[in-house]
């Protein structure tokens, strides 16, 4: 295989075939196509796009590219839940937990941080001793016992995407629905999953940012799923600003801790029950949506799903104290208050822009081998709609110093947009997609 000739092709405009992907793939894991190829190739895929057949022929090459859980010998449904990437979205670090405590075995396979966008397994990993790169055999071991394995694409498991994700990052190509597509379905079914939720971000802090193009990466996905047995359902959820106030590694844990306890933010817990209800349904635990939020609303209040968060810790290597008291997470060295400048209604709070300043604060990466610095990020309790009089804190930096200071506070300044009028925010869940079609939901 001539791997310039198939760049060319795909520069040009043109396809390749299942057979020419597989290869490409392959060839790509073994070492024998070099990163600069690689990269060149996913420039040519972000410009001229993939088609649906084409899609599943990456997704299908990328699945085989290492080893695929097999998990037919448990008893009971297996689902997974799967963000396409947001801004302070930590419903994964809740869900996973939650829904596990209720009977339902989630073999969650989680990503890093992507452009902008936030990753759970940086997000877990700033939980102190936390391992998310297990071998097969131990998440397979620790699905069986508790029911619950939080971990990511490794040398072993999906090893194409582990290197496709981080060139991706590196070259400005993460915002491409086939890319997208192909990521997370290669990984949701080398699962061995019986059924999967997607949690498909919309608005200008999501990696796809019209509704178009959403419902498109959406109707891939469960194409994906369908062509493959596993019964999908994809629900598009704001990221217009960001979810819950938390943004930034350790702070998003803390705050998803505090949701398992019933105290999240309003926002976080709608799109975390909305989620959650779908992954009862398929796991053929709750009877329709209002007994999943029933189920999901004792666990949280009886403090199960909290405890099964311990365990999760606990069996990867984590201190378990931190449910109790996340003080043990990785502190900033520097915080400050931020002031609304004006009074007025907050009109905007771009996530986009946030999402920019956390990765220059060194909470995410800009090559990939960069280490995140777990501690910084920002807490913006400022949401679309609010009013707010001049000098009221709306949100609070967390820096490793006063030049990360001075960063944070620049990007708030051009994030938090105050006006006379407030905008209309996107609905929390405004649409559902399954094989049978789209509805509305709000
Ligand atoms: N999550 C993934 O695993 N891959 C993407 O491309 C986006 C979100």
């Amino acid at each position: 295989m001539l791997v310039t000739r198939l760049i060319e092709r795909k520069r040009d405009g043109g396809r390749l075939e299942p057979a020419e992907w597989s290869a490409l793939i392959r060839s790509y894991v073994a070492g024998d196509v070099p990163d600069y190829q690689m990269a060149a190739m996913l420039m040519a895929v972000y410009v001229h796009g993939l088609d649906r057949s084409e899609t599943a022929a990456l997704t299908d090459a990328m699945r085989r590219s290492g080893a695929q859980l097999s998990l037919a010998h448990l008893a009971g449904a297996r689902v997974d839940k799967h963000s396409t990437g947001g801004v302070g979205d930590k419903t994964s670090l809740v869900l996973a937990p939650l829904v596990s405590s209720l009977g339902v075995a989630v073999p969650m396979m989680s990503g890093r941080g992507l452009g902008h966008t936030g990753g759970t397994l940086d997000k877990l990993e700033s939980i102190p001793g936390m391992r998310t790169g297990l071998t097969l055999a131990e998440a397979v071991a620790q699905l069986k016992r508790i029911g619950c394995v939080m971990m990511g694409q490794s040398a072993e498991v999906v090893p194409a995407d582990r290197g496709i994700y981080a060139l991706r990052n590196a070259t400005a190509t993460a915002e491409s629905v086939p890319l997208v597509a192909s990521s997370i379905m290669s990984k949701k079914l080398a699962e061995d999953l019986t059924g999967l939720v997607l949690d498909v971000k919309r608005g200008s802090g999501s990696l796809v940012q019209s509704l178009d193009q959403a419902l498109e990466l959406a109707g891939t996905m469960v194409a994906l799923g369908d062509a493959n047995g596993c019964e999908v359902v994809a629900l598009l959820t704001a990221m217009d600003r960001p979810l819950g106030r938390a943004i930034g590694n350790a702070l998003e844990v803390e705050e998803a801790i505090h949701a398992l306890q019933g105290e999240g933010p309003p926002d976080l817990l709608t799109v975390t029950y909305a989620l959650g209800a779908e992954m009862l349904q398929l796991g053929g635990v709750a009877a329709d949506a209002d007994d999943a939020r029933r189920r999901m609303e004792v666990a949280i209040s009886s403090g199960q799903a909290a405890r099964r968060f311990q365990e999760i810790i606990e069996a990867q290597g984590g201190n378990p104290g931190v449910v109790d008291d996340p003080a043990v997470l990785p502190q900033a060295g520097a915080c400050e208050l931020f002031e609304a400048p004006r009074r007025g209604f907050v009109a905007r709070v771009e996530p986009r822009g946030i999402g920019r300043a956390l990765v220059a604060l060194g909470g995410g990466r800009v090559r990939p081998d960069d280490r995140v610095d777990p501690g910084v990020g920002f807490v913006i309790s400022a949401k679309p709609g609010d009013w707010v009089e001049r000098g009221e804190p709306v949100a609070t930096i967390f820096a490793r110093d006063d030049a990360g200071i001075a960063t944070g506070r620049a990007a708030l300044r051009s994030a938090i947009v105050i006006a006379d009028e407030a905008d209309h925010p996107l609905p929390l869940v405004s649409h559902r997609v399954t094989i049978d079609g789209v509805t509305r939901v709000s």
